[in-house]
């Protein structure tokens, strides 16, 4: 071949190469872009995640505009490293987009954002394939209003109380908070002589260990996160904790101790250090599994008036006693009877104290067989160291219906139930809800005045 006629399959071959690479980086691959489909904004500053990925060429640039009222404002940008020649931008990327309505001097009402993203190809005169969307922000600046609508309450220390409330606008969350702890509230428009739907109910309780600068307070927060608070006339109630030393027997230690060991696989030998393990560690988990079941209680209440206390019952043990276990005079623990220990004949059957539904049965550690009833809106009444479980979860219950027999099962000595009610997160002294006037003047009048 002479040297022109390789010149041209030189030529002809670098085109063809040339028209490869570009119909390979001139892909139409569009970025894709996930966002929420809309957005609210309070007067606190908030994050906005927004998820980007292209399979082509690799994300090239983002840009996310805020358009509102007084104009529009670039919010977010960011370019990607590539190559114009490669391509080579990341196929994914997230972006955090913090808005702070202060800072953007922004006023209530309707904005928009657009996000814009481009990849590496070769369309669109190089600067690649361009995805679009656009995001709805409503600009909330206002916390909800509320006024607390029950007058003065009080409330013992373990003990329980209800309190209305009207929020001016649909809550995202809402309840009383105690501390640092949350009661949720519902709505309940017969609470308000009114009627209106605003009307809103929390059961709250104390814990016996709050003290009497613990902060109660309705809580009220909008879906774009301005949050209010609001003080109410409470008086807290005192208790007294008695403390009661239990002397561990051998028999006890030899037989319960060794039998509650050997089942759950702890060090043999020490009896006692096994006792402290059961009574503090093993009680811990257990309490946390029961705090993970109350959280599903149903947010209407199923009971009715005032709860039952067990048929021909004694009372051996009461709420709020503080146990001091002692061995040789010696203390080896500490807990706090958060119940009623009721003795009957053994094997009694035992009867739902109030309607509810069966939140869960089965081996509940420390507490043995145990039997758990949701009866709505955070109350919760447990049965333990059962010998039989005579219901199932889910079950719907009525008062007074069989639900198992006593025992002595976990960390039990002798054949006795271990009755308890919790609030929320809280135990409270069952006393209160076996009281037909407590629950009337505290609980019933107040929801339907
Ligand atoms: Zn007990």
């Amino acid at each position: 071949m002479t040297r022109s006629a390789w010149s041209l399959v030189v030529l002809l071959v670098a085109a063809v190469l040339v028209a490869g690479v570009a119909w390979v980086r001139a892909e139409s691959d569009t970025p894709a872009i996930a966002a929420p489909e809309s957005f609210s904004l309070g007067k606190l500053p908030r994050a906005l995640a927004i998820e980007l990925s292209d399979e082509g060429s690799g994300l090239r640039t983002a840009t996310v505009t805020l358009s509102h009222a007084r104009g529009e404002t670039v919010v977010f940008q960011r370019s990607f490293t590539g190559n114009p020649l490669s391509g080579g931008g990341p196929g994914s990327a997230e972006l955090e987009v913090s808005l702070d309505p202060q800072a953007l001097g922004l006023a209530e009402g309707d904005a928009f954002l657009d996000v814009e993203v481009h990849d590496w190809s070769w369309r669109g005169m190089l600067r690649g394939n361009l995805a679009t969307a656009r995001i709805p922000v409503s600009v909330d600046l206002s916390p909800p209003r509320i006024s607390v609508r029950s007058g003065l309450t009080y409330v013992r220390r373990g003990g329980a109380a209800l309190v209305v409330y009207r929020i001016s606008e649909e809550p995202a969350r809402d309840g009383v908070r105690v501390g640092e702890r949350h009661y949720a509230g519902v709505p309940w428009p017969a609470a308000c002589p009114e009627g209106d739907a605003g009307c809103r109910i929390a059961l709250f309780a104390l814990d016996v260990d709050d003290t009497s600068d613990t902060a109660i307070r309705v809580v009220a927060e909008d879906a774009a996160g301005n949050v209010a608070t609001a003080r109410f006339d409470a008086r807290i109630q005192e208790r007294q904790t008695p403390r009661v030393p239990i002397r561990l027997s051998q028999r006890f230690l030899e037989g319960k101790i060794a039998d509650l060991s050997d089942a759950w696989g702890l060090e043999a030998g020490d009896r006692v250090a096994a006792f402290r393990t059961i009574n503090e560690e093993r009680r811990r988990q257990d309490e946390a599994r029961i705090r993970e079941l109350v959280a599903q209680s149903r947010p209407q209440p199923l009971w009715k008036g005032a709860f039952r206390q067990l048929d021909n019952s004694k009372v051996t043990s009461l709420f709020a006693e503080r146990r001091v276990y002692t061995v040789g005079g010696e203390t080896v623990s500490k807990a706090t009877h958060y119940g009623y220990d009721l003795a009957s004949t053994a094997g009694a059957p035992i009867t739902a104290a109030n309607a509810g539904r069966v939140l869960f049965a089965g081996d509940l550690g420390i507490y043995g067989d145990t039997v758990l009833l949701d009866h709505g809106l955070g109350v919760v009444s447990l049965y333990g160291h059962l010998s039989s479980i005579e219901v199932t979860e889910g079950e719907r219950v009525a008062r007074d219906q069989v639900i198992g027999r006593t025992g002595a099962t976990g960390l039990a000595g002798g054949d006795h139930l271990h009755f308890a009610i919790l609030v929320g997160d809280t135990y409270v002294d069952p006393r209160e809800w076996w009281d037909p006037r407590w629950v009337r003047e505290h609980i019933s009048v107040r929801m339907n005045p």
